[in-house]
């Protein structure tokens, strides 16, 4: 509590008593920590690629590098910029959405040819891991939101499945109806999240095993910027995970009509 306090006059001005005034600075307090450790956390961030590429380029402008080893180091600085490149863009998407800077361009969508385009495509990556991706649907849905939103969430999400699921798993996406939603399940068999984490995969940073994540690209950004998308558009997204075992991501959106025949699955 922040107390402010000041004398209590009469009209003949003597004092008379005191006013107290107690301010409730708990929210303002949360939010400068808040504040501070994302700030803490970016620059982490930052310094850990920063860090590499300097230790790098300084052997490299020794004479006598092995050609060999040439190659192998430009390559890890080569990842390391895109890796701060990813996270830079990631930062600014979040900071244009916490600004409500985003303009979203809100249409009817048919969400299963948007769900196959993005299946067709992440198959080559599926296939290196020899994973299976399979996509059903009982009918012909569409929703309310912006295209390019709704792609880059489904492909986050999809990625991340492919990215914590072994050699040899599968992702499957399903979806149907909970009235008044459309709902989109993507489920793997992967490595799972433990109990104790699942709560806090939504904050931003936050990851279960921060080498793994950073080994494969990963910027701990992705589902958070995930939430914020699909709460623009009305919708919701949860999170059901079983360490070990598999993970199912279900996100809701509005439903705007239905079309009762078959869908093509693939
Ligand atoms: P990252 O860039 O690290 O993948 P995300 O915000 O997309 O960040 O995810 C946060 C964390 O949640 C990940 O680091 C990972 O530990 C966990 N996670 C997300 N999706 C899955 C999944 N399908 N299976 C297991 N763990 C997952």
């Amino acid at each position: 509590y922040k107390v402010k306090y000041a004398p209590y006059r009469n009209e003949n001005q003597s004092i008379e008593g005191l006013i107290i005034v107690y301010q409730d600075i708990t929210q303002e307090h949360n939010l400068d920590k808040m504040r501070k450790e994302f700030v803490a956390n970016v620059s982490h961030e930052l310094k850990t690629p920063i860090t590499t590429i300097k230790s790098y380029t300084e052997t490299l402008m020794i004479d006598d590098v092995d050609e060999a080893y040439k190659k192998k180091f430009l390559t890890v600085i080569d990842e390391e910029c895109d890796r701060m490149s990813r996270l830079v863009s990631d930062l600014l998407q979040l900071s244009n959405i916490d600004y409500k800077k985003t303009k979203w361009n809100k249409e009817k969508l048919y969400i299963n040819e948007i769900i196959e385009d993005i299946i067709s495509k992440l198959k080559i990556m599926a296939n290196e891991k020899n994973i299976s991706m399979t996509f059903n649907s009982d009918k012909n849905y569409y929703t309310y939101a912006d295209k390019d939103g709704l792609i880059q969430v489904f492909q986050n999400i999809i990625i991340n499945s492919i990215k914590y699921t072994e050699n040899n798993g599968y992702v499957k996406v399903n979806m149907t109806k909970e009235d008044p939603y459309v709902v989109v399940e993507i489920i793997d068999n992967g490595i799972g999240i433990p109990k104790e984490d699942i709560d806090r995969v939504f904050d931003r940073f936050y990851r279960v095993e921060k080498g793994r994540s950073r080994d494969l690209g990963g910027t701990g950004l992705g589902l958070s910027i995930a939430k914020e998308i699909i709460e623009a558009f009305d919708g919701k997204i949860q999170i059901e995970s079983e360490n070990l075992t598999g993970t199912i991501v279900k996100i809701k959106l509005p439903l705007l009509e239905e079309i009762i025949q078959e869908s093509d699955n693939i």
